[in-house]
């Protein structure tokens, strides 16, 4: 390719629009910055490699270990949810394929990641050390305690379901901050987004969804 001229779009960029319009636009995510980042994060990386095919696929994938990357649409909800305007610390409960987590990290300042499963957060810190996505940090350990060293966090992301908002989370969350789970039984989980503003903590329901366990000492027992 010469000066001036720009490759032509891959299979992997074709989907990604497709994605962007007929997932998140065509159902209401008018969100710029949000559009923005999901046309620019690789979802296919953040697959194993015989899944990159479908990795732009209106529906959940397998990422191994039972667990699984949440469908597109799902991702661009929770993450309007949280109101972020670029200057947020957001800490992130389930870091599994680490596909939010990049998305998250393109309209914040700093994300920090817990992950219960190891071999998750070996794969995820490949891919962003591949991008160069250098404002993530990661560990490995249970997210249902939050990260204290580090609170408090503007915003809160939980991506697995639990029977209730853990209170170490409500505990570490910055006032102003907001707080994004699925909180229900193992089967179902409704979509909560949680306020707090002048120590006032408001909670509501944005949609029904169904996410993989939230196990530790404030979720499901493992
Ligand atoms: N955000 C992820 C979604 C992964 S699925 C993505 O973009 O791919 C949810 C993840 O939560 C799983 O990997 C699961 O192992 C993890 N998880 C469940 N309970 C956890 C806990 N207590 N602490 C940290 N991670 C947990």
């Amino acid at each position: 390719m010469g000066r001036g001229q720009v490759s032509p779009p891959s299979t992997f960029d074709i989907n990604r629009e497709r994605m962007i319009e007929e997932q998140l636009i065509a159902r209401g995510i008018n969100d710029q910055k949000i559009l923005d980042a999901m046309r620019l994060v690789p979802r296919h990386l953040f697959v194993e490699d015989a899944m990159q095919a479908h990795a732009y696929g209106d529906f959940p994938l397998p990422i191994g270990s039972g667990q699984t990357i949440s469908q597109p649409y799902i991702v661009a909800l929770m993450t309007m949810a949280l109101h972020l305007n670029g200057s947020e610390k957001v800490l992130e409960i389930g870091t599994g394929s680490g596909y939010h987590a990049a998305i998250i990290s393109r309209l914040c300042s700093k994300v920090f990641t817990v992950e219960r499963i190891d071999g998750l957060v070996g794969r995820a810190r490949k891919v962003f050390d591949r991008l160069r996505y250098h404002n993530i940090v990661s560990r490995i350990d249970d997210g249902t305690v939050g990260w204290p060293a580090e609170a408090p966090f503007d915003g809160i992301l939980v991506t697995a379901g639990g029977p209730r908002i853990p209170e170490p989370l409500l505990t570490q969350l910055a006032d102003p901050g907001r707080l994004v789970m699925p909180v229900g039984n193992q089967d179902a989980q409704e979509l909560q987004v949680v306020e707090k503003r002048d120590g006032v903590i408001t909670v509501q329901t944005i949609e029904q969804v169904r996410f993989v366990d939230l196990i530790g000492a404030y979720g499901w027992p493992n």
